[in-house]
């Protein structure tokens, strides 16, 4: 990879130079120069991530399944001089990454939010449920009284 990324379906970020087996395609020519199409999958859950070489601007194109990892100030991490991340594997851990920790945890709070009325729904489920049994258990129990009175 030669920049930061991020995966748009884990959120995990990939650092710049995690080799990848990516599947080389041609995508087109710009000026005489072959563009490249790089797809591979993303080492967490397997999404689907494409960048393709632009000869115009001598850079790559992210096309789907990927962003560029920048920071607040949309900085590019290695410029901003905050998260310096050499080794790989630490890239992949969120809570050595304060940014992406506050993502996330940003997601599960919209994730628990939206869940809220769901589990509203389950506990009035239950509190029916119990109401049902404590009739037909009542109703048991008058029917053995009944039995004996006969
Ligand atoms: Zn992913």
């Amino acid at each position: 990879m030669p920049f930061h990324i991020r995966c748009l379906k884990c959120l995990k970020m990939i650092a710049k130079g995690v080799r990848f087996n990516a599947i080389k395609t041609k995508a087109g020519r710009y000026l005489g120069t072959i563009i490249f199409n790089f797809a591979m999958p993303c080492p967490s859950c397997k999404n689907y991530m494409e960048i393709r070489t632009n000869p115009e601007t001598t850079e790559y194109d992210l096309i789907s399944g990927c962003v560029r990892y920048l920071t607040d100030d949309n900085k590019e991490v290695e410029e901003a001089d905050t998260v310096k991340i050499q080794n790989p594997e630490e890239g992949e851990n969120i809570n050595k990454n304060p940014f992406l920790k506050l993502e996330v945890q940003k997601l599960d709070i919209i994730k628990g939010e939206e869940m809220k009325p769901v589990i509203h729904q389950l506990i009035e489920h239950n509190v029916r449920i119990i109401i049902i049994m404590f009739i037909i258990f009542l109703m048991i129990i008058i029917f053995i009284l009944f039995i004996n009175w006969v």
